[in-house]
């Protein structure tokens, strides 16, 4: 008799499951618009050209071993991603009020940040250690904070109607949150949605976070690959740093160089400016470091080695923003196409959403019901939700995608 006889079978991973239905279908038509990763118009995995460059140059040294990082990872890794995120000239930096660790990816980042909360922050009322996340965010937050123990709260986001921002909903659940709680933000390319704030209601939510001294946590999966512009894909964690908040931030460079499996990405705490901000700064980064080696001991190495060869070359920096227009501009281009089609075959409804989205996943306001003849009928893969990766849309399938969706909704 196994002690562990009540344990209870966990549902298969959504996403995982519908990559695993995806691979068994044997229909030549079959589209793959699950997963957030990007395709090239041939709907391949594309190993970004200055990557590859970064990739053999590491290849090629003949100095290079595979021993332990530090506990917090590579430093000049961890020292590019601040600059990187923060901007080059960031005060903050300057001033040293920024901590860095080198993490598993954007999902150890979440993670590390979601430990360190769970365990050091402590606002007046223990009501407040709530985590506000948004409805809909991505499906790992939940998980990841229920493990850490971190009480987890939903503020409103999408508008079913408009599918863009419910800015009001947002906003006024914003107002009535317990003082002191933590707020996660999308710093960009909001996933599963696509629908991000306005620079004008980034600081309209600021305002009101700092009145009610809520507690910013950025989520950044996707900067320089939802603009193709680095610092425009920044904006909003910079402004608020700007502002003087203490903050914290997950950065994954999966997506903007597309090292998904290597894991490489970066956790930042940023503390206020004050007298003790460079103390505070310091001690927290001795718990973080804590944190790190009981969890996972020191981060992988070979992904980090190759975003920080680029991140500190300024020849490889360039050819590397030129690759994220590259990326960017491809989903760009599907998005028109994707809306021309669909308002050319007058499908019912408005598809104006599609361009106003942005980043790799469009919401499309297909139910659950429509998502399935898709896939029955069609060979088409999503989400139930009805978000699509925009990725895996090219010049090949888009039509049959658009006939397909026109099909279903009509
Ligand atoms: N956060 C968000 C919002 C994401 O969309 C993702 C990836 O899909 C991640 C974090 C982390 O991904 P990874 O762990 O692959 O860096």
């Amino acid at each position: 008799q196994s002690a562990f006889g009540a344990v209870q079978q966990a549902p298969e991973d959504p996403l995982f499951g519908l990559m695993a239905a995806y691979r068994k279908d044997e229909d030549s038509k079959k589209v793959d618009l699950g997963i957030g990763a990007y395709r090239d118009n041939n709907a391949k995995p594309w190993v970004l050209p200055v990557v590859k460059k970064a990739d053999d140059r590491l290849r090629d040294d003949p100095n290079l071993n595979h021993e332990y990082l530090p506990i917090a990872g590579l430093a000049n890794f961890t020292t590019a991603s601040q600059k990187l995120v923060l901007g080059d000239d960031s005060p903050a930096i300057s001033e040293k009020r920024v901590v860095s660790l080198q993490t598993v990816s954007g999902t150890g980042a979440v993670h590390l940040g979601g430990l360190f909360l769970s365990k050091f922050y402590t606002p007046s009322n223990s009501e407040s250690k709530a985590i506000h996340v948004s409805s809909p965010t991505w499906a790992n937050h939940n998980q990841i904070f229920s493990n850490v123990n971190l009480p987890i709260k939903t503020y409103p986001y999408f508008s079913k109607e408009t599918k863009g921002l419910d800015f009001d909903g947002m906003v006024s659940s914003l107002k009535s949150a317990t003082e002191g709680s933590i707020i996660l933000l999308h710093a960009c390319a909001h996933n599963p949605t696509g629908v991000d704030p306005t620079q004008d209601q980034w600081k309209q939510i600021s305002t009101i976070m700092k009145e009610k001294s809520l507690f910013p946590f950025f989520d950044c999966a996707y900067q320089g690959f939802a603009s193709g512009s680095l610092s425009t894909d920044a904006w909003a964690i910079r402004y608020f740093v700007e502002q003087g908040f203490e903050l914290v931030i997950c950065q994954s460079y999966a997506k903007n160089f597309g090292l998904y499996g290597e894991r490489a990405g970066a956790f930042h705490f940023v503390t206020s400016p004050g007298s003790h901000a460079q103390e505070t700064t310091s001690r927290v980064g001795s718990q973080l470091a804590i944190l790190q080696r009981s969890e996972i001991s020191n981060p992988p190495a070979y992904g980090a080695r190759i975003a920080s060869l680029i991140l500190n070359d300024k020849e490889l920096f360039a050819q590397w923003e030129e690759d994220l227009r590259t990326m960017s501009g491809r989903i760009k281009e599907m998005r028109k196409a994707l809306r021309t089609k669909l308002e050319e075959k007058k499908t019912p409804g408005t598809w104006n959403h599609i361009t106003d989205q942005i980043g790799m996943f469009s919401f499309t306001g297909l139910n659950e019901a429509q998502v399935q003849r898709l896939r029955e009928k069609y060979h088409v893969y999503m989400t139930k939700n009805g978000r699509i990766s925009m990725a895996g849309l090219n010049t090949n399938n888009v039509d049959y995608f658009a006939d397909s969706v026109d099909a279903v909704v009509r």
